[in-house]
Parts: C-alpha cells; sequence; structure tokens
C-alpha cells in the first residue's frame, strides 16, 4: 500500500481528533478541524455509530499510525519489536516511535510537521553525533546530538518553524540550542513525558487478538 498523499486534514476529521500533521496551520484558529467538525465525505455531517470494541481499538491504531506518518507493515513490525522488549508493550512502542529521527527533527521545532521533518531528513540536512543521517526511521538513543548540516544552516523553512515551535512546546527529553541548530537526547522519553493522545492499551489489545 502506498504512503498517504492526500489532504491531512481530512485524516484528522476521519480520526475525530487533532493529529497535528499540517504544521503551524494546526496552532491556530485556521484548524479545519476546529472550524468543521465533521467526518470527510461530499455530505458533510455524518452522524458518528457507537463503535464496537474491535472499531475503537482499530480507530486507536490508525490515530496513532497517522500521527506518525507510519505504513501498517512497518507500524506492526514497531509493535512485535515493542513486545520482545523488557517493559509495557503500549510504551515501548510508543518510546520506539518517538526515538524516530524525523520526529526528533519535529519535536526539536526543525521541521513544522513529521512529514516535512521526513523530507528533510531524506534529503541530507541532519546529522547524528557528526555523520550525516538520511534515514527518517533511525533511532536516537540518549547523549545522541541531532544537528542541521553546515550546508543547511541557512534553510528557510528551519528558521520559520524555529519560530512557529515556540507555540508547539517542548518535550523534555530533548535539549535544543537554537543557536548552533542542534539538539540533544538527553534521556528515552518516559510515557509522560509524550504529549499524544493515544490510548496505546488499545492497540496493544488489538494486536494481542
Ligand atoms: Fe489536523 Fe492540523 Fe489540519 Fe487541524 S490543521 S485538521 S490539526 S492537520
Amino acid at each position: 500500500m502506498a504512503r498517504y498523499t492526500g489532504p491531512v486534514c481530512r485524516l484528522c476529521r476521519r480520526e475525530g481528533a487533532k493529529l497535528f500533521l499540517k504544521g503551524d496551520r494546526c496552532y491556530t484558529d485556521k484548524c479545519s478541524l476546529e472550524r468543521k467538525e465533521r467526518l470527510p465525505g461530499e455530505h458533510g455531517e455524518v452522524p458518528r455509530r457507537r463503535m464496537s470494541e474491535y472499531g475503537l481499538q482499530l480507530r486507536e491504531k490508525q490515530k496513532a499510525r497517522r500521527i506518525y506518518g507510519i505504513m501498517e507493515k512497518q507500524f506492526r513490525n514497531y509493535f512485535e519489536k515493542a513486545e520482545r522488549k523488557k517493559g509495557i508493550t503500549g510504551e515501548n512502542l510508543l518510546r520506539a516511535l518517538e526515538c524516530r529521527l524525523d520526529n526528533v527533527v519535529y519535536r526539536l521545532g526543525f521541521a513544522p510537521s513529521r512529514r516535512a521533518a521526513r523530507q528533510l531528513v531524506r534529503h541530507g540536512h541532519f546529522q547524528v553525533n557528526g555523520r550525516k543521517v538520511n534515514i527518517p526511521s533511525y533511532q536516537v538513543k540518549p547523549k545522541d546530538v541531532v544537528k542541521v548540516r553546515e550546508k543547511s544552516r541557512n534553510l528557510g523553512v528551519i528558521h520559520e518553524s524555529l519560530r512557529a515551535a515556540e507555540r508547539m512546546g517542548r518535550v523534555s527529553w530533548l535539549r535544543v540550542d537554537k543557536a548552533k541548530l542542534e539538539g540533544e537526547v538527553l534521556d528515552y522519553p518516559t510515557r509522560d513525558q509524550i504529549p499524544e493522545a493515544i490510548t496505546e492499551k488499545l492497540i496493544v489489545e488489538l494486536y494481542s487478538k
């Protein structure tokens, strides 16, 4: 299945939740979910049906997948790895998603959305611990330093994004140095340091059937 490239606000309307897929716009009253609370479809208002337990679990998984921009197969792989690790599976899953390089670039404020971060990483604008990394799924670890590469320091999108990132708020497991255009991973995030409104328990239940 190909990666979704259609209008992203449609995904938020489908999940009935803000997934913050469009950068700065998501934090303004231009957010289309706030403007029209309705499911996608030409007829606009579609009454929400009471969902089955399975439906709820499925929607939660889709929501998480869409927030992080992960394909189904890869998402399943994250789950299987999370299950094999020590600790709580749902938390392991979210931690692995958070530690993707594209997510970290977004969290540090160097890109307006995860989608944009993925593209910037793919185009080779970042280095980790002094080495160029262009793999969006690259897993960062504590003490890693993610830095904008010298040749990319003047990219307008990075500077605009840093200015706008103040609205988004920071996460405490990362430290950003705006002057140096770099950020450090202080530690792996704990569940309460991950602000996404995801009920990971439902995803674990879905995959454990
Ligand atoms: Fe979702 Fe952002 Fe579009 Fe609002 S503006 S519907 S949060 S992608």
